[in-house]
């Protein structure tokens, strides 16, 4: 059997799942969050996800987020979150390829039928508007995880993007934190300071996941993830998903895309806050700023070291399909996901380590804080 035939059986045996897809907010600002404008079931030139390529990828289970800017803090961000998920519902809701999981049993089960599991995230934890009820509302709603922040502090907790204002968790982030582990949201680091990530490492009773990052010690953007954390995320029981973007992956990416927030607030003094400009400016801006695409060997170099300094238990996939403006050579979209399986391979992984990075160190993650939750009383 040749190497190639041999990962795509591993792959086809494997419960693949995503942990980070922005095709909600995709919709939101190019198609007015219309399923008849941009129709999932059909195979598509553009963008990184519908389902035929989802089909084509293996994907057992994608991760949607309901992703909100930091602008929108104060202005009305529980409302576009809330309008993300019920699109996520929409869509399960429109097309019979989708089944919405809440739990890892969900997932096995829908998985095993033979349609894939759409899970709800929801990024940024200014949309939880400072009220613990809004984040107990998400986590009934069906969302899986909270990202912290997004690319500015919130009220609670510190941005790895912006300047230190907390110095990580405040009484009320270690508030949220609880709260998350008592309803069985994940508290997803992604994002966040690495003061941040160590204070919620410190409070959370269930493992914490990063959603989609990388690891800082082979891409030094402060998006990434420090070492001594990803030790601790394997103390925690806990899981980083690997992001693709070049700019976190590729090594020569990182100064490129340093300042991250500073070009967004540039933007936004610029062009104003409607979304779809904003998006077209960013395009723009990352015409004129062109970094190495990179490939799925940077992918895998994550992985390779996230499983040296944390072990094998504590990696995952996080793509970012969808919601970056760039992708490596060999992952254009949601049907390459082959691609990293290929690489695994190559490189001398196991089909039980392979396993668990596709997707089985994200379900045992998801029902250890049902546990937690339980235990906790939710
Ligand atoms: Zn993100």
């Amino acid at each position: 059997m040749t190497a190639r035939h041999r990962a795509a059986e591993v792959h086809g045996r494997a419960i693949v799942i995503d942990g980070h897809n922005d095709l909600p907010w995709r919709l939101r600002i190019e198609f007015e969050s219309s399923f008849d404008r941009f129709d999932l079931a059909a195979r598509h030139a553009d963008g990184h996800t519908d389902i035929p390529r989802l089909r084509e990828g293996g994907v057992a289970a994608q991760v949607f987020a309901a992703f909100v800017p930091s602008d929108y803090a104060g202005r009305g961000a529980a409302r576009v979150a809330l309008e993300q998920i019920d699109l996520v519902k929409r869509l399960v809701a429109r097309y019979p390829d989708f089944e919405l999981a809440r739990s890892a049993a969900d997932v096995r089960r829908i998985a095993e039928g033979g349609k894939i599991a759409a899970l709800i995230a929801v990024e940024g934890g200014h949309t939880i508007e400072n009220s613990l009820a809004v984040l107990r509302a998400f986590a009934e709603l069906g969302a899986r995880y909270l990202t912290l922040t997004h690319l500015s502090n919130t009220d609670w907790a510190d941005s790895a993007t912006d300047e230190p204002r907390h110095g990580g968790l405040t009484e009320f982030g270690r508030a949220v934190v609880r709260e998350m582990n008592r309803t069985g949201l994940l508290v997803d680091i992604s994002h966040v300071s690495a003061a941040t990530m160590a204070d919620a490492l410190e409070v959370s009773e269930a493992p914490v996941i990063a959603s989609h990052s990388g690891a800082l010690a082979v891409n030094d953007h402060a998006r990434n993830v420090p070492d001594e954390i990803l030790r601790r995320v394997a103390e925690n029981g806990g899981l980083v998903m690997v992001n693709f973007f070049p700019g976190f992956i590729v090594p020569e990416a990182a100064e490129t895309v340093r300042d991250l927030l500073r070009v967004e607030r540039e933007l936004r003094a610029k062009h104003g806050d409607d979304d779809a400009v904003l998006e077209k400016a960013a395009r723009a801006w990352w015409a004129e700023h062109p970094i190495p695409r990179g490939n799925v060997g940077h992918v895998v170099d994550h992985i390779d070291h996230i499983v040296q300094v944390a072990g094998v238990d504590h990696v995952g996939l996080g793509s970012d399909f969808d919601g970056v403006p760039q992708v490596p050579e060999g992952l254009e979209d949601v049907s390459k996901f082959p691609a990293i399986t290929g690489e695994l391979v190559a490189r001398g992984y196991s089909e039980a380590e392979i396993n668990k990075i596709l997707g089985g160190n994200f379900l045992r993650v998801l029902a250890r804080a049902e546990d937690v939750a339980r235990r906790l009383g939710a």
